[in-house]
């Protein structure tokens, strides 16, 4: 698969672009701008107003203010560093055009004395006299029709002119090619959408503010491209794996119901409807790719397992897979009594499993008499081989992109796939993120539930917040001390949590308080952990480590030291630890002052709510989506033009139209389909078009 002829001149060197150099072509490239269509693409982010006024005495200054004038007298710089002057009079009024470091004669050529030029640029009062530094154009009145009344303000880098880029981007627009429709027709009838070519030429050429908005209809269709060609991949990525002969799974339901009968409560709403969506796609002969999003405490470990269940009801073995040592060995300590009541066996494969152990540990495995494990990555390793996999849970991978899970998919066998994930995302985000997967919410919290008092605590009161601590140890209460995370590097992390540890066990005494970091060996991670599980230590100081899935349901205090620094999902995650009990639960935000505006506005959302799903919305408006989470780990794309925010509708369209195209179309062969294509070669989807040649 090649790309098509008709878009090599969009995909040539910047450098064949006449006006532009390999001087200019290299500082395109800090913008990301490589090829002819890359300009394209590159939309201006405001507009100036040139339009002609008869004086400057109409307008309000300091403006930018375009004027036809008479040149007047020229006045060369009095000395070195003074500017040199040139004085003009527009229809009403006389100022003054000042240059700097500017030669004479050039001047004189450009500005004839008594005769008449256009001048634009900034005007400001400086000594009460009008004057224009530099002005941004100068032309003779019968070039007047040369310069839009508004013009396009680009962004920029070093070495690179409004002018260059207009230039670049007019040779760029010569270039676009008509090309055949790729949206739906009633969709582009419906939103009065302009053909592509015709969205580029307008966009590039707006006639005032409106068209600089996104709301343009000439944006939002090249927006909806974006959205469109996302959409398409991931749903060729979706297609291609449910193509892979899927295993059909129907349980019997009497393992789940001794489980459910072992249960001291009733399922909730949301887990009961996860678990039949999940055991629907497990029935069906098609590979199941779906994903269960549920807020800290929401349940979903049971959700696992009971889906788990059904695979191992039909004969065959499941598998869940944890991102860490640590959350593999806690989802082995709460899946085992789960286990227990169901009667099956459950067994744990980590890294740490070495020699005979581990030998026989792979021999059950592979003769199915265990048939269910608990892991990390280790239970995909080569020599680990299953009597009959049926589902695989892979718990907390947020932080992959599509490109890991389409490798996933294609490495595992046709085994049904579950990603579990808490961190909840907005739906626009989530539709970004995993267009390519079917979603299981759990919008619905056990009930019950405490909530968690937090306070916002300036750590100058820090002896204060120790004071209270021990006050709740002699109560028999449990806290966890999370440690700033340091310019994101683990040594440093260490570094802090050593020596809160080193401070806090002064104070508290030997065997009180205990401590896990990345740094310390697994199994004195393990030990300190167990330590604190079984209530022998009372605090744990901890990096980031604990962020996701540990579950101490004691602990009910919560400590995190320089919150203003952390991001918001962070925080929720971290206070998810505790509130996990019957007792009421805390959770002190300290903070160094003085507190930025946007430190403040997020602890204070962290504060007023427990809403993970409000706190995900806030945190989309207050850092703007390609901040979220961090683009490069929530494996969110980069849009250029789609802004998530402002164009969420238009992004669930885009899923929509997308599935539905490829549903009737699923290899591109119709007219739209080879449309569609050649969207996905311009927007540099190359990898989704591989998908399709595959199938
Ligand atoms: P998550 O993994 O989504 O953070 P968990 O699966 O760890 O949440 O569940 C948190 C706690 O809620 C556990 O102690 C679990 O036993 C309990 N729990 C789960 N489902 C229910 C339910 N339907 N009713 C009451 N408690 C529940
Ligand atoms: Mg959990």
């Amino acid at each position: 698969m090649t790309r098509p002829e008709q878009l090599f001149p969009l995909f040539s060197g910047l450098e064949t672009l006449t006006g532009i150099g390999p001087k200019a072509a290299k500082s395109f490239a800090a913008l990301g701008i490589d090829r002819p269509k890359d300009l394209l693409f590159l939309l201006p982010h405001s507009g100036v107003d040139r339009s002609v006024k008869s004086s400057l005495r109409d307008v309000i200054l300091p403006a930018t203010v375009t004027v036809e004038v008479e040149v007047g007298s020229h006045f060369p710089p009095a000395s070195r560093g003074r500017p040199y002057r040139v004085m003009v009079r527009d229809a009403k009024l006389e100022f003054t055009l000042v240059f700097f470091h500017a030669k004479g004669d050039y001047l004189q050529g450009l500005l004839p004395t008594g005769q008449r030029r256009i001048v634009s640029g900034r005007v400001e009062l400086f000594d009460g006299i009008a004057q224009m530094a530099h002005p941004d154009h100068i032309l003779r009145p019968e070039e007047a029709a040369s310069l839009p009344s508004f013009e396009p303000v680009y962004p920029l880098t070093a070495g690179i002119t409004q002018k260059m880029v207009a230039k670049g981007v007019a040779a760029a627009l010569e270039r676009a090619p008509d090309l055949a429709e790729w949206i739906d027709p009633p969709l582009m009838d419906r939103q009065e959408w302009p053909t592509w070519r015709a969205a580029l030429l307008a966009v590039h050429a707006p006639k005032g503010p409106l068209d600089i908005a996104h709301t343009s209809l000439a944006r939002q269709r090249l927006a909806y491209d974006e959205l469109f060609a996302h959409q398409l991949t991931l749903s060729l990525a979706r297609a291609a794996l449910r193509r892979g002969k899927g295993l059909a799974t129907t349980g019997t339901g009497a393992l789940q119901a001794r489980v459910l009968s072992d249960l001291p409560f009733p399922l909730t709403r949301a887990q009961t409807r996860s678990v039949s969506e999940i055991a629907a796609d497990m029935a069906a002969p098609l590979r199941m790719n779906r994903l269960l999003q549920g807020d800290v405490g929401s349940g979903k470990t049971l959700v696992a397992f009971l889906s788990l269940l059904i695979a191992v009801e039909a004969g065959g073995q499941g598998v869940m897979m944890a991102p860490t040592e640590l959350l593999a060995r806690q989802h082995f300590d709460s899946l085992a009594p789960l286990a227990r009541a169901a009667d099956v066996r459950l067994e744990l494969l980590t890294g740490r499993d070495k020699g005979g152990d581990r030998l026989a540990k792979l021999q059950d495995l592979a003769a199915g008499r265990i048939p269910l494990l608990v892991g990390t990555h280790a239970v995909f390793q080569k020599d680990v081989a299953f009597h009959d996999l049926r589902l695989a849970i892979v718990d907390e991978q947020h932080r992959f992109g599509v490109e890991q899970r389409m490798e996933l998919g294609a490495k595992g066998q046709a085994v049904d796939v579950l990603v579990m994930t808490a961190t909840p995302i907005p739906r626009s985000l989530a539709l970004a993120s995993y267009g390519d997967m079917d979603v299981s919410v759990l919008d619905e919290k056990p009930p019950g539930r405490l909530p968690i008092k937090t306070a916002l605590v300036d750590s100058a009161r820090m002896d204060e917040v120790v004071a209270r601590l021990q006050r709740a140890v002699a109560e028999g209460r449990q806290a966890y001390w999370v440690c700033p995370l340091v310019e994101d590097s683990e040594v440093m992390d260490y570094a802090s949590a050593e020596a809160r540890f080193a401070a806090l066990r002064a104070i508290f005494g030997e065997g009180v308080v205990g401590m896990v970091h990345c740094q310390l060996p697994p199994a004195e991670k393990d030990a300190a952990m167990a330590r604190f599980a079984s209530g022998q230590t009372k605090v744990l100081v901890a990096t980031t480590v604990i962020e996701v899935g540990v579950n101490v349901p004691n602990a009910s205090i919560m400590v995190i030291e320089r919150a203003e620094i952390f991001g918001l999902a962070q925080l929720h995650q971290l206070r998810g630890r505790v509130g996990r009990g019957s007792a009421a639960s805390t959770c002190l935000l300290m903070y160094q002052s003085p507190l930025s505006e946007s430190g403040r506005r997020r602890l204070q959302v962290i504060r007023d709510t427990e809403d993970g799903f409000r706190i995900a919305e806030e945190d989309l408006t207050m850092r703007g989506a390609g901040d979220l989470i961090g683009t490069a780990q929530s494996g969110l794309p980069r849009f250029r033009i789609a802004d998530l925010e402002r164009q969420s509708a238009l992004m669930a369209v885009a899923q929509s139209d997308a599935r539905a195209l490829l549903h009737n179309d699923p290899s591109l062969d119709s007219a739209r389909g080879r449309a569609a294509r050649m969207l996905l070669w311009l927007l540099d989807q190359d990898r989704a078009i591989r998908l399709l040649s595959v199938g």
